[in-house]
């Protein structure tokens, strides 16, 4: 199954959104983040939630064609702060650096090949295919975001994506509505749109969908995976 987000919308809204405002505003989508009200969690009906791709998951990153102002290093520490973000959800789950083959991958069923793939990502800034178990990374979709938006930090948009589609392969297939949640479409592109707190807020950053999953996305994960009442917070 696939999933993406999509560059052109990503630019689209980094680039006509204003620059942040007054700190209070802000504060709500804090709130947002921390903190999932009963009756918050909805989806787009898109796809249905299952357990994670395996009972514990180990994301291997290979830094192979990726481009040259990204380091290894910092991807990295990007995908070891999602599998933090993500461990409240109750899976397991290890980054390691290193080289998939097929025959490695057939040998070892919760390794998830973690690369840089224009074919792979199919047009979107990453993509999660949970039958080949595998999170690719775009190249030309970060080397867009570099020309179009050079001041919009772009660690923030790899970050974003790699905790999105890392909640793919953690079992949540329907995007959330829920604006905030790093699992969200903002829209469906037929006139409706994601929900929030206070929609004014939608404005008050470049990017309201949070960069690591929220506390709704994280219950969504233990729903998903039957570890309700197991795993805080
Ligand atoms: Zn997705």
């Amino acid at each position: 199954m696939h999933s993406r987000l999509s560059p052109a919308l990503l630019l689209s809204l980094a680039l006509s959104l204003l620059p942040l405002q007054a700190s209070a505003l802000a504060s709500i989508r804090d709130q947002e983040i921390a903190e999932c009200r009963p009756g918050e969690i909805a989806t787009w009906g898109d796809g249905r939630d299952r357990p994670a791709v395996a009972a514990k998951l180990v994301f291997v990153y290979e830094h192979r064609g990726a481009p040259a102002w990204i380091s290894e290093l910092l991807v990295m520490q990007l995908l070891e702060r999602a599998v933090q973000a993500w461990a409240p959800c109750g899976v397991p789950a290890v980054v390691l650096r290193g080289v998939m083959t097929p025959a490695l991958m057939a040998a070892e069923p919760g390794h998830i090949q973690v690369l840089w793939d224009e074919a792979a990502a199919r047009g979107s800034f990453a993509l999660a295919n949970l039958t080949q178990r595998q999170l690719a990374i775009s190249p030309a979709g970060f080397a867009l975001l570099k020309q179009r938006n050079p001041r919009h930090p772009f660690q923030e948009t790899l970050q974003m994506v790699i905790s999105h589609e890392m909640g793919h392969l953690y079992g949540l297939m329907a995007h959330s509505r829920r604006c905030v949640d790093v699992t969200s479409y903002y829209h469906n592109g037929r006139g409706e749109t994601c929900y929030a707190r206070d929609r004014s807020q939608l404005k008050s950053v470049t990017e309201y969908r949070s960069m690591l999953p929220t506390a709704c996305d994280l219950q969504r994960c233990r729903a998903a995976n039957g570890k309700n009442g197991k795993a805080g917070p």
